[in-house]
């Protein structure tokens, strides 16, 4: 039976190996006391690594352990495309950003998680800066995914933009066409926003960091909370109500959030849009801010193998169509259409083609900014 046994042991890893080796010299040492057990839980006690080695030999590369900030319908299709292709077995943890990095951190070298997937830039930079992410050498992500969307340890698979919203009757469009715009004190009391510590404005301010240098955006900064109509509080869909109730004439907003309500099957929603008119931002210079929602593998990923292929697979043209228009985006991939009544209605637009790996080394500094300014 021990005959049979050991032969499994040949395809094991090296180090496996020398871990078994190293059990059984310890179990020598006190085989003494061993031969005083009953013979079947001395056989077990023997048997104890060989069942735990073989153990991820057989089923390492037939799970991928996941752990998503996303939770969209369109993820099931999503996943289960990918163990149909693969035949490898996703086991999903959903949360919030934060808590999954946490616990990511927490489980430290023993974690289960083999990729990471959150939504901004910041958030994905704050997984970096923590040393959670791995490299990952891919022909396949580096000829699909352009350059500006990528890092060398984090792939961004679909984009959304940051953009103006004014309430019709209340705001000119014409004095509302750059990001810049916000701080002309001719929009006193009229602006609306979240708080400047959510990553979807920590990375639209490292936008204007890269574009007009610290001094320079921490002014805007300035002139736009000069300029609020109320103290920050709330998500973006919060402000859009807001604009569209005319408590405040202009905010910002991701572009998802307006295409939600768009294509909303309550009455109210589309009401509330038709108040409203979006602007895509600073269209004849830099661009839309863009931002995006990615992932990578983890460095204490066990399933390396299957994490590469599902990045791989989430740059699939299958892939990136359910990734993006689960919710709202737009693929990372430029080939691939999505056909999005909503993203339709919105038109096209100019983006800024700052590389997203910016907005991540900028986001410390743009915090820094929001605080001095008082963007709270
Ligand atoms: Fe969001």
């Amino acid at each position: 039976m021990i005959t049979a046994d050991v032969a499994v042991i040949f395809p094991l890893p090296i180090r496996m190996i020398r871990n078994i080796i190293a059990f059984y010299s310890v179990k020598l040492s006190t085989l003494r006391r061993n031969l005083q057990m009953n013979p079947s839980r001395l056989a077990l006690s023997l048997l104890a690594p060989l069942i735990i080695a073989v153990q991820p030999a057989t089923a390492a590369d037939k799970v991928l352990n996941l752990y998503s900030a996303r939770h969209y319908q369109t993820d099931e299709a999503l996943y289960s495309n990918f163990t149909t292709q693969t035949g490898i077995k996703i086991n999903r943890i959903e949360a919030k950003e934060d808590e999954l990095l946490e616990r990511i951190r927490n489980e430290g070298a023993n974690s289960p998680a083999d990729i990471f997937i959150t939504v901004d830039a910041t958030r994905l930079a704050k997984a970096d800066e923590l040393g959670l992410f791995a490299p990952v050498n891919s022909k396949i992500l580096e000829s699909r995914l352009p350059p500006q969307l990528r890092s060398n340890d984090w792939f961004a698979f679909s984009t959304r933009a940051r953009v103006l919203v004014i309430n019709k009757d209340a705001i000119k469009a014409t004095d509302v066409q750059n990001y810049e715009d916000l701080a002309n004190p001719k929009l006193k009391g009229q602006v609306c926003s979240r708080s400047g510590a959510h990553p979807y404005n920590i990375s639209l301010m490292a936008s204007m960091i890269a574009r007009l240098g610290e001094a320079k955006a921490e002014e805007w900064a300035r002139g736009v909370v000069a300029n609020f109509a109320r103290a920050p509080k709330g998500g973006d869909t919060d402000q859009i109500k807001a604009v569209a109730a005319g408590e405040c004439g202009v905010t910002i907003s991701n572009s998802y959030y307006l295409a939600r309500l768009l294509r909303s099957d309550k009455a109210d929603d589309r009401k509330l849009m038709e108040k409203v008119t979006i602007i895509w931002p600073n269209q004849t210079n830099v661009g839309a801010h863009i931002n995006i929602s990615g992932g990578g593998m983890l460095k204490t990923a066990p399933n390396k193998e299957s994490a590469v292929k599902f990045l791989e697979y989430l740059a699939s043209d299958d892939a990136q169509r359910y990734f993006a228009d689960g919710n709202n985006e737009w693929p990372a991939v430029p080939s691939v259409v999505v056909k999005n009544v909503a993203l339709d209605a919105m038109g096209k637009f100019k983006a800024d083609p700052l590389p997203i790996a910016m907005l991540a080394k900028n986001s410390a500094a743009a915090q820094k900014v929001y605080d001095r300014a008082g963007w709270r």
